[in-house]
């Protein structure tokens, strides 16, 4: 982090700012890991704040440390809703534009708070007095640790912090195995098993945890998987029928697409999962190599991301959208061959 960039920051972290640290809708273990990890770290600086998330996030990080602390704006609205009121500075993390929020948008869009954003996502908008931002690094929680180094604040960082931040650095990286995982984030995890993370017992909280109907729903996904070998792209689709017959719960389909990218040869894999409840269909996008993700789920799906790792929606009906995407696919052989 940048040393003009942390000054800044510094001079608007006084005892009398009322903060709200926000994630994005359906968090996951980077949004819930640098939402919880920076709240437990102005705790120990004696400042006072507190986490909005839109919606729930999965069973497998319920476990994490002051999970219980996040106030989830579906579950607890006028609290939610009176803490964003009420706020004077307000942190947005592992997001970068407003849309990522779902009805949590209206409130920052008319909130008078000054904003700070520490992402990790391409192509930020520009809402925040402090932009913390670099699609380089491979979660927020990695830059959640810079932020507390550059504020000189090692010292603070408990077991439980350390774990927070481990946790969403683990799943962001894929368990280390993505590019964006470098030197520095190996440092940084070294850093937080000294402060007390856990490694082992975090990867079995969140990986070991499994009900058999996830296991039978994945079984399902896989024999959907359909791999187009002239375009070295696979995708799996899940209708709503096939959820509700396997008890879905958020987050069972979590890591579903990377089970298609992992197929040899495969360049780009995605997921179409039918959401009756939204009337859409939510897809996960990822690639290796060149083929941005981002690009195609912008120009497609009205989502973004990542040039590996992107979602998006579609309003057409699961058929359709399969439809269309095949249809799509020839204009980028070029690119996928
Ligand atoms: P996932 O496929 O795991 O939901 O998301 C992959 C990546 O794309 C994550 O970094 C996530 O934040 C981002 N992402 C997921 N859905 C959307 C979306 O609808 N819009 C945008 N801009 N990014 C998304
Ligand atoms: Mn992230």
């Amino acid at each position: 982090m940048e040393k003009a960039l942390s000054t800044e920051l510094k001079q608007l972290l006084t005892k009398e700012q009322r903060i709200v640290i926000i994630g994005h809708k359906n968090p996951d273990g980077d949004a819930v890991g640098s939402t919880l990890g920076l709240h437990l770290f102005f705790e120990k600086l004696g400042l006072n704040s507190s986490v909005v998330l839109p919606n729930d996030f999965p069973d497998f990080l319920k476990w994490m440390p002051q999970a219980d602390a996040v106030l989830n704006f579906e579950k607890q609205n006028q609290q939610a809703i009176r803490k964003l009121e009420e706020a004077t500075l307000i942190f947005t993390l592992d997001f970068n534009s407003f849309a990522r929020v779902g009805d949590v948008q209206s409130y920052l869009e008319k909130s008078e708070a000054t904003f700070v954003m520490i992402d990790h996502h391409q192509q930020p908008d520009d809402y925040a007095t402090v932009t913390y931002t670099d699609a380089t690094i491979g979660s927020t929680c990695e830059m959640v640790f810079n932020v507390i180094e550059a504020l000189d604040g090692l010292e603070h960082i408990s077991a439980d912090i350390a774990t927070l931040l481990y946790t969403g650095i683990m799943t962001d990286t894929g368990s280390f195995r993505f590019p964006s995982t470098t030197a520095r984030t190996h440092r940084v995890v070294a850093s937080l098993l000294d402060c007390g993370a856990n490694n082992a017992e975090i990867h079995q909280n969140v990986y070991d945890t499994n009900f058999t109907s996830r296991m039978k729903l994945l079984g399902v996904a896989l024999d959907n998987l359909v791999v187009l070998e002239e375009y070295n792209t696979a995708y799996i689709t899940i209708s709503q029928k096939e959820l509700d017959d396997n008890h879905f719960k958020k987050g069972d389909t979590e890591g579903f697409v990377n089970y298609a990218l992992s197929v040899s040869g495969i360049k780009f894999a995605l997921i179409f999962i039918e959401n009756k409840q939204e009337n859409i269909v939510k897809i996960s996008l990822r690639s290796v190599g060149d083929f941005s993700v981002n690009e195609f789920s912008r120009a497609y799906y009205n989502g973004g991301g990542h040039n590996n790792a992107a979602g998006g929606r579609s309003l057409l009906s699961l058929d359709e959208t399969v439809k269309q995407f095949i249809s799509i696919l020839p204009e980028y052989k070029e690119a996928l061959s």
